[in-house]
C-alpha cells in the first residue's frame, strides 16, 4: 500500500516555503492542468484581520495564486462561504485576502451569493444529509485547492484541511449541519467535495480559545499535501495536538478519506521534530473536575461538546457570572444520570444527545445543536433561557451578546495565555 506524502517547509519566507512545498511536491504542473479552471479555498469565515490568525494569512493565498499561475491555468478564483450570520464580502476584504486578490488579478467569489445550486447526492452518508446543495460553478471547476489556516477551534478542538471544506456550503445547509452531526456531515461534504491539493497555513498557528479568541504562536511553517486526513495528522503531530481529542479523525478514517496511520505518511523536506511548536488548547482533558463550584456530567460527551464546555465554563468566570451560578447542573453526553431531586431550573442540557434527559426533568433549560453555537451554555446559564441560535436569536442576541463581552473575554484569555507561555516559554 503506497504512503501519503506530506511536504512540511519551515521558514520565515512565505513565498520560499510554499514554492518550496509545491516542488516537494511533484511541481505545481503535477497539479494543475493548463488552461483549466482552479478554485482556491481559503479560510475567510469571519471579519477578522490578519494579525488575528482567524483567516488564512493573506501572504500565503498571494504565495499560492503566483505557484498556481506557472501552470497556466484558464482562470484562478478565490472562493469562500462564510461562516453562519457572516458576509463573505465583508470577511475577504478585514482578512486582507481581497486586496491581495485585487493586486493579483484575481476574482473572489462569494459563494453564498451563487443562486445556480445543484443537488449533489451524498453516498454511504453518515450523517442524514443525503444531498447537498452546492453551486454548479465550484462543482465544475477543473481544480480546487484547499488552503486552511492551522487552528485550535472551539467547537471541533482542531482545524485544517478536514474542516476547511465545510466552507463551501451556504448558510442553510450549514445550520441543517449543525442540527444533525457536525462532525459526520462535515466528512458527507468532503466526500462530494473533494481538493485536489491541500496548502496549510502554519506561518502563525492561532492557539488559545480559537476561532473566536485566538492567540496566535510564531510557527512559521507551511504543510501541503493531496491527502486530506494525513495533512491535518502531520499538523496536529507537529503542533502537540493529541489526535484522540479529534472526533472527526474518526469519521473520516471510517469513510476513507485518506491515510491516517503515521506509518502510512511519509513527512519530505523538513522533519515533524525540526518543525515542532507546541499549540496551547486550554480545553484538552478531563472535564468532569475542573470547575468544582459546579455539578458537572460529561459521560460519553463527544470531543467538541467537551471544548465548549471549556470554552463556556472560563466565559462565565470572565464576564463575572460563574459564582453566582455555581451549583448549577451542566450535563453533556448521552451517558449521565442526573438524580431526580436536582430541581429542573438548576439543569443546563447542553446538545442533541442531551434531549432525552427532559423526560425526567421537563422544564431543565436544553439547548439543541450537535454541537450547539458556541457561547449558548454560558448564554443560556446567564439569562436563564435558552439561547441556542435559532430563530432570530443569532442576530438579536448572540452577537450583541458577544460584542458587548468580547473585551473582557479578550483579557481574560489573553491573561491565561501570558501564564502559560511564561511555563512554557518555546510554545509562543
Ligand atoms: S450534542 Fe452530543 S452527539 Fe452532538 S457533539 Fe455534543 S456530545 Fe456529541
Amino acid at each position: 500500500m503506497s504512503k501519503s506524502t506530506v511536504a512540511l517547509v519551515k521558514g520565515e519566507d512565505i513565498q520560499a516555503n510554499v514554492t518550496k512545498v509545491f516542488d516537494l511536491l511533484g511541481g505545481v504542473e503535477n497539479v494543475i492542468r493548463p488552461g483549466t479552471t482552479v478554485m482556491i479555498k481559503p479560510n475567510a469565515g469571519h471579519a477578522e484581520p490578519p494579525e488575528t490568525s482567524v483567516c488564512t494569512n493573506p501572504e500565503v493565498v498571494r504565495a499560492v495564486i503566483r505557484e498556481v499561475r506557472k501552470a497556466n491555468p484558464k482562470e484562478i478564483v478565490v472562493a469562500e462561504a462564510a461562516a453562519i450570520g457572516c458576509d463573505t464580502i465583508e470577511c475577504f476584504k478585514v482578512s486582507g485576502i481581497q486586496a491581495v486578490c485585487d493586486e493579483e488579478g484575481v476574482e473572489t467569489y462569494d459563494i453564498k451569493r451563487d443562486k445556480d445550486l445543484v443537488n449533489v447526492a451524498v453516498r454511504d452518508f453518515r450523517s442524514n444529509i443525503s444531498h447537498v446543495k452546492l453551486p454548479k460553478r465550484l462543482m465544475e471547476a477543473e481544480h480546487l485547492i484547499n488552503l486552511p489556516i492551522l487552528k485550535a477551534h472551539a467547537s471541533m478542538v482542531f482545524s485544517g484541511a478536514l474542516k476547511n471544506i465545510k466552507g463551501v456550503v451556504q448558510d442553510k445547509v450549514h445550520m441543517q449541519m449543525h442540527q444533525l452531526n457536525l462532525t459526520m456531515a462535515m466528512m458527507d461534504v468532503w466526500s462530494v467535495c473533494k481538493a485536489d491539493l491541500n496548502i496549510m497555513d502554519a506561518m502563525r498557528a492561532a492557539s488559545g480559545y480559537s476561532p473566536h479568541m485566538p492567540v496566535p504562536i510564531e510557527s512559521n511553517m507551511i504543510l501541503g499535501s493531496k491527502d486530506p486526513v494525513a495533512i491535518d495528522r502531520i499538523a496536529c503531530e507537529v503542533t502537540g495536538i493529541d489526535t484522540s481529542g479529534v472526533d472527526y479523525f474518526n469519521v473520516a478514517k471510517e469513510v476513507g478519506l485518506g491515510k491516517y496511520d503515521l506509518d502510512d505518511i511519509e513527512v519530505v523536506g523538513n522533519t515533524v521534530e525540526e518543525c515542532f511548536k507546541q499549540m496551547w488548547i486550554p480545553y484538552i482533558g478531563d472535564m468532569s473536575t475542573r470547575w468544582p463550584e459546579y455539578d458537572v456530567r460529561c459521560e460519553g460527551g463527544c470531543s467538541s461538546c467537551q471544548a465548549l464546555l471549556a470554552i463556556n465554563m472560563e466565559e462565565l468566570k470572565a464576564v463575572g457570572e460563574y459564582d453566582k451560578n455555581a451549583g448549577s447542573t451542566v450535563v453533556i453526553g448521552p451517558q449521565n444520570e442526573i438524580p431526580k431531586d436536582i430541581p429542573d431550573e438548576k439543569i443546563f442540557l447542553h446538545g442533541n444527545c442531551t434531549k432525552k434527559y427532559l423526560k425526567d426533568h421537563p422544564n431543565a433549560y436544553w439547548i439543541l445543536g450537535c454541537p450547539p453555537n458556541e457561547p449558548a451554555l454560558y448564554l443560556t446559564i446567564q439569562r436563564k433561557e435558552v439561547i441556542n441560535g435559532m430563530g432570530d436569536q443569532e442576530e438579536e442576541i448572540i452577537r450583541p451578546c458577544m460584542a458587548r463581552d468580547a473585551q473582557v473575554w479578550h483579557d481574560y484569555v489573553f491573561a491565561r495565555a501570558e501564564e502559560y507561555f511564561k511555563e512554557h516559554p518555546d510554545a509562543k
